[in-house]
């Protein structure tokens, strides 16, 4: 039994099917893909959640497993520019995925080597194959990781300054200009982290969008759910949408099963999707170890604007980053004093700009996200109200446009509504944070120590938030079962 349909349930779902279990997914929404979800208003379609499509493998492994063409279920192009980033003194820099372009940017706009830049992608990269595969591949509790043949080679590639550094003094110590700085920060935030409290292993995340390359999935990032949806159904998995699990049934030490609110579902297995700090505190009743997770910091939410624009911003692109011009003092607010900046750094994606169809002729589907503060029952109502009109000022100063008169329709989400659609605590988007550099040894591993026949996979466990990590974890519990 798995409880939840987002990206870690759909995928082991999948993968236990292949191995012969018969799999039952429960999920408390009446659709699968948990934050992975998409809306249409007024003929304009958004993806609700995630709009970055990266490491496309750890998706395409799923389907090979199961023997099935992935394009028969979704097809993805790569997109040449990352992302076009903007800057308060009018500074435009375009974050292409070919090394040489990017490097020639940096040195154009911002008088960085093109050598370094080289070197530091090189750099990303050897940690990335040799530090992460090991420990983003394989659990971190199972002794069998560290008897691994990798595991000494793994330890030997990680730098000291990986983890004494901050991933922002790295930064500062590796190019000349503070842009530079700020664009290979900002990847902190790839798993809802603070780059100034960040270590400096999380410098290997540029390697997956800059190296590797960002994709684009056909239909929107809901044809990733649709895909994965569609192949479980194939192979069998059965879906109880719209059935909330209340609690997880023992035998002695042994799970065995689940109850909802239609009785009692017993099974060998059972594999949590959801925030494992519910599921310690309502599903087991276990207090200590839902406390325990509480003393990890939760990674940042999110305040999104969803808007229709009423014409084409031909200045930009499929994803863009407004800088706020001191991100120091944003990652205070958000990390420390757990309130919205007033100078925000706003990211927008527009997937009209790939395919027609997301928005009537003419008209662009604008989702405008703002990084916001974990929920700690701040006053969301006001920060709405002044982070629109901050974003709406940011943006006529940097674009030249009103664009609060291009908007004709809109729809808002903050951290209360993202952790009421899919009970990911505080709202955090990615679980719990990597602002220590022991984060990912105290993350919870994917499997119960006490209770056997339990296993977790999904952002809120080992290896961390974000599609392709959710992904993995679905393959090491699919692994250690
Ligand atoms: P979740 O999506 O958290 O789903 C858990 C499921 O469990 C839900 O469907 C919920 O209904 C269900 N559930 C919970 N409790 C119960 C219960 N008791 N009974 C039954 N079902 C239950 N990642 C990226 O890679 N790229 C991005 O660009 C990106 N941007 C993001 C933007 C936003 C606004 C958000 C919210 C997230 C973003 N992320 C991004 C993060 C990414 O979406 C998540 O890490 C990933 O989708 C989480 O998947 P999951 O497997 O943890 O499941």
């Amino acid at each position: 039994m798995v409880i939840g349909a987002g990206m870690g349930g759909l995928a082991v779902s999948i993968r236990l099917a292949l191995k012969g279990y018969a799999v039952t997914v429960y999920d408390r929404n009446p659709y699968p893909g948990g934050k992975l979800s998409q809306f249409v208003q007024d003929g304009f379609s958004f993806d609700a959640g995630p709009s970055l499509f990266t490491q496309p493998a750890n998706i395409e492994d799923v389907f090979r497993q199961a023997n099935e063409r992935i394009e028969d279920y979704f097809t993805y192009e790569s997109v040449p520019l990352a992302c076009r980033y903007f800057f308060e003194d009018g500074t435009i820099i375009n974050a292409w995925t070919d090394q040489d372009k990017f490097a020639d940017e940096l040195a154009q706009k911002n008088g960085e080597d093109p050598v370094t830049v080289r070197k530091y992608l090189a750099r990303a990269e050897k940690a990335y194959k040799a530090i992460g595969t090991m420990f983003l591949d394989h659990s971190l509790h199972n002794v069998s990781t560290w008897l691994n043949h990798r595991i000494l080679p793994a330890i030997s590639a990680t730098r000291s300054s990986y983890l004494l550094k901050s991933m922002h003094g790295y930064n500062r110590s590796a190019f000349r200009h503070a842009r530079t700085v700020q664009i290979m920060d900002r990847f902190a935030t790839y798993n809802g982290s603070d780059p100034y409290k960040a270590p400096a292993m999380l410098t290997m995340i540029p390697h997956l969008e800059q190296n590797e390359g960002t994709f684009y999935p056909r239909g929107g990032m809901i044809s990733i759910t649709n895909a994965l949806f569609r192949l479980a159904v194939k192979k069998g998995v059965q879906f109880r949408l719209g059935a909330i699990v209340q609690k997880i049934m023992k035998d002695r030490n042994k799970a065995c099963g689940v109850i909802t609110t239609a009785g009692e579902h017993r099974a060998d297995v059972v594999v949590s999707n959801m925030d494992v700090y519910y599921v310690y505190r309502d599903l087991l009743d276990d207090q200590p170890a839902a406390t325990r997770v509480l003393k990890r910091e939760r990674s940042s939410s999110a305040l999104i604007f969803y808007w229709g624009i009423n014409r084409n911003v031909d200045s930009l692109h499929l994803h863009n980053i407004f800088f706020s011009a001191s991100y120091r003092a944003e990652f205070e607010h958000l990390f420390s004093k757990g309130t919205m900046f007033e100078d925000p750094t706003v990211y927008i994606n527009i997937t009209s700009k790939m395919e027609e169809g997301h928005s009537p002729p003419g008209m662009e589907n604008w989702f405008v996200m703002v990084n916001a503060p974990a929920d700690r029952g701040q006053d969301w109502d006001q920060a709405i109200r002044a982070t629109r009109q901050r974003v709406l000022t940011k943006l006529k100063r940097l674009l030249g446009m009103d664009i609060e008169s291009c908007i004709v329709t809109e729809k808002v989400l903050d951290p209360r509504g993202i952790q009421a659609n899919t009970l990911s605590h505080m709202g955090s988007l990615y679980g719990t944070s990597s602002n220590s550099p022991w984060a990912a040894f105290l993350r919870q591993p994917n499997f119960s120590s006490s209770l056997k026949g339990l296993y977790f996979t999904g952002g809120s466990v080992h290896p961390g938030g974000g599609i392709p990590l959710c992904l993995k974890s679905a393959r090491i519990v699919a692994d250690l079962l």
